[in-house]
């Protein structure tokens, strides 16, 4: 196996590494025979580091090391009006002493006060970012350029993150996070047959699938459930972005098509809105485990692998790792769906 060398890119601390990997014994014990013999870990990216933490860190590592290298001193993101992504860009700016912008859409069919100002949108004004809201089908990108480009006439050095923080650079996170899931697989004697995680703007999936396979290894046992683009666009931008990455890393090796592994089937009518599934797999994680998932990413993606545990999908003692990405500051903006 071919180790992963990302030394060279600069990279500021905001989590603490590795994050645990445990294994799910209250839900085994409550699920018993269900589960069909296997084994479901969980890896918490949800817990460490700052801002309440969450699977955006890991990018943010690799693009606030490349904002500062570069001298920025203000970064702009974009996001819907809950987005973990820009609660941590803000919670990560505020730790690295920069100014943080954030234009936020209201893309989910929301008015209510719990999702347009608790969770998320209550840390984004407390880690001190200045938010501009925008229609449901606004550009938020060209929006956030055009205001970089104003900054920068003002003699500001601005840096700008995509969707999620799913440049290349940000998936570097996820490549890394990749070769560190191994070195505890190996200590911990467990062979992950499949890891698992939700898929948003594609750049957890895809991080994982260019470290895999830059380590000379099946980037199809990285495996994502899609809750924001339909399967075939999401399953693009995973392979778009995986092969930037590798390129990033100056990798020779590109993935094809069928080396993406993903299912659409569990995102229900659209993003963020919730499913039954996702109501089920929130409360069975909280009663068995005491752990969180969120309604919008891991709680449909959890929802999926528990379908797929169920029907048989994989071998008996077979061992999953799902990752824990975060988003519990959406709890408190479903607070009426999960409620009961
Ligand atoms: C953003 C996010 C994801 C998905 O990650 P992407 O890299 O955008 O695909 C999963 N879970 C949570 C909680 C997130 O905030």
């Amino acid at each position: 196996m071919a180790m992963l060398d990302l030394a060279r890119f600069p990279r500021l601390p905001l989590l603490t590494l590795p994050t645990p990997i445990e294994p799910l014994d209250g839900l085994a014990r409550h699920l018993g025979e269900a589960l069909n013999g296997v084994r479901i870990f969980v890896k918490r990216d949800d817990v460490a580091g700052i801002g309440l933490g969450g699977n955006k860190l890991r990018k943010l590592e690799y693009l606030l090391g490349a904002a500062r290298a570069e001298g920025a001193d203000t970064v702009v993101t974009v996001g819907a009006i809950q987005s973990n992504h820009a609660r941590l860009t803000a919670a990560a700016a505020a730790r690295a002493g920069l100014t943080c912008e954030l234009f936020l859409t209201r893309s989910v069919p929301r008015q209510d006060p719990d999702y347009t100002a608790n969770g998320n949108r209550l840390l984004d004004d407390l880690f001190g970012a200045q938010v501009r809201e925008l229609p449901g089908d606004a550009d938020s990108l060209a929006a956030a350029e055009a205001r970089a480009a104003e900054l920068r006439a003002q003699g500001r050095k601005v840096y700008v993150f995509p969707s999620g923080g799913s440049s290349p650079t940000g998936c570097l996170g996820y490549a890394n996070a990749a070769a560190e899931i191994l070195t505890q697989a190996e200590a911990l004697g467990q062979d992950f047959a499949e890891i698992v995680t939700a898929n948003g703007s594609a750049g957890t999936h895809a991080g994982l699938v260019a470290g895999l396979a830059a380590m000379g290894l099946d980037p199809r046992r990285a495996k994502s459930f899609a809750v924001l683009a339909e399967e075939g666009r999401a399953r693009a931008e995973v392979l778009e972005k995986a092969n930037a990455t590798l390129a990033l890393m100056g990798s020779d090796r590109r993935v094809a098509p069928d080396e993406i592994t993903l299912d659409g089937r569990h995102r229900g009518s659209g993003y963020g809105i919730p499913t039954a599934g996702m109501l089920e797999a929130v409360r069975l994680m909280a009663r068995t485990e005491g752990k969180l998932l969120d309604p919008v990413y891991s709680g449909k993606a959890f929802a999926g692998l528990l379908h797929d545990v169920r029907a048989g999908l994989y071998p008996a003692g077979a061992a999953v790792l799902f990752l824990m990405t975060g988003g519990t500051p959406g709890i408190f903006a479903y607070k009426d769906a999960l409620a009961g």
